[in-house]
């Protein structure tokens, strides 16, 4: 069976740290590892308009910003199929039958979907289409026989339902689709980055990101105003490590390294913690690292950001051939779904004779 990758991101904002740490990186190291038949990323547009249907323009001006940063990480197009989701109108012919497959109630137990009906006030009347959109992403992993899904822990409810519906869909029409495998970040801290402002989740709809393409002076900000621990009000006092961002930042990108180069004093990070929680060390200090080791993730990325910035159509070139790619597949799985569901009227010639026969003619 061949190895296929898919995942995506909404374009209703810059991707920020969270994506890094939950998806982004994993991506390009499995884009590089060779292990893999295909790769496909999706801008997912279509997704995104299920809550932002009155505002077309933000999903428009963020498909060029999320594309920019996938290229600014390292997604290679040589390597990795980039596209947009709305230019594959296969994916929503596949979710019109998988919504048969489903019930309401299936999709209100989602926990993900729960959480974001609040967040977004929809508890009053939420948009079929923002309800069903777990459906839809049951078309765009399917569409490409997707069997590996790296993405953050919030949307491992999306890949049980899709697991289901390939499951019920075979069941019934004949082995077709195929099983994906959710791959979660190895590192628990990068499952759900929390925000700055600690909150569970950083998050675009939440405004508590550090974002890619944040200039080295934004980083330095927001590190500095970030959710440390109320209680350490004086250097001297114990502090808690507990929901501390900072804290929980160095979990996700530090490493021994980083403390031989910009804080020697320490050999590891266990070692700043136990300062930390035993008193005397400030939240000055700590965040100056982590300013320095956010950097050294963030330069590189910001300095290949800026020469795609010099060359938009290139980037919107990779983006029409991607997306041209990615439809012949979905196209191909689409016949098959069809043929399985016995709607492939007009290309199987067996119909026409065992009609034909029955009226006798
Ligand atoms: P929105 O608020 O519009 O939903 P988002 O910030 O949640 O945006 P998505 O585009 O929904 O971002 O998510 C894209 C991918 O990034 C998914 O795989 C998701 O699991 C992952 N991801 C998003 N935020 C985080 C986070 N804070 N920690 C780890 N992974 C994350
Ligand atoms: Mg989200």
């Amino acid at each position: 069976m061949e190895k296929v990758i898919l995942t995506g991101d909404r374009p209703t904002g810059k991707l920020h740290l969270g994506h890094f740490v939950g998806s982004l990186k994993r991506r390009v190291e499995l884009q590089n590892s060779g292990e893999f038949d295909k790769i496909f990323v999706m801008i997912a547009d279509a997704q995104a308009l299920t809550d932002n249907a009155d505002n077309p323009e933000k999903v428009r001006q963020n498909v060029i910003e999320v594309a920019l940063d996938y290229l600014s990480v390292g997604i290679d197009p040589a390597k990795t199929t980039i596209f947009i989701q709305s230019q594959v109108p296969e994916l929503t012919e596949l979710a019109f039958y998988y919504m048969n497959l489903v019930s309401v109630a299936r999709v209100q137990r989602n926990p993900t979907v729960k959480t974001e009906i609040k967040m977004r006030n929809f508890e009053q009347s939420i948009p079929v289409g923002f309800f069903c959109y777990p459906v839809s992403q049951a078309s765009d992993i399917t569409a490409f026989k997707a069997t590996v899904v790296p993405v953050g822990e919030d949307q491992a409810p999306m890949i049980e339902l899709t697991r289901e519906i390939v499951t019920r869909f075979n069941h019934i029409y004949g082995d077709t689709l195929a099983m994906p495998e959710i791959m979660l970040p190895e590192n628990q801290v990068c499952m759900r980055l929390p925000g700055t402002d600690g909150q569970a989740k950083m998050s675009k709809s939440l405004g508590n990101c550090i974002y890619l393409s944040d200039t080295a002076k934004e980083v330095a900000k927001k590190v500095k105003s970030m959710y440390t621990d109320p209680q350490h009000l004086n250097i001297s006092d114990p502090g808690h490590l507990e929901g501390n961002c900072p804290f929980i930042y160095l979990d996700a990108f530090s490493n021994d390294g980083h403390f031989e180069k910009y804080l020697p004093e320490y050999k590891n990070l266990q070692e700043l913690k136990d300062h930390y929680t035993r008193g005397g060390l400030g939240d000055g200090t700590v965040k100056k690292f982590l300013i320095n080791v956010l950097e050294e993730t963030l330069a590189p990325i910001r300095e290949r950001r800026k020469e795609w910035e010099q060359n938009i159509p290139a980037v919107y070139d990779i983006l029409k051939e991607g997306s041209e790619k990615a439809r012949e597949v979905a196209a191909k799985t689409l016949d098959e779904v069809r043929a399985a569901m016995k709607i492939n009227y007009f290309d199987d010639l067996d119909l026409v004779k065992e009609q034909s026969k029955k009226y006798g003619n």
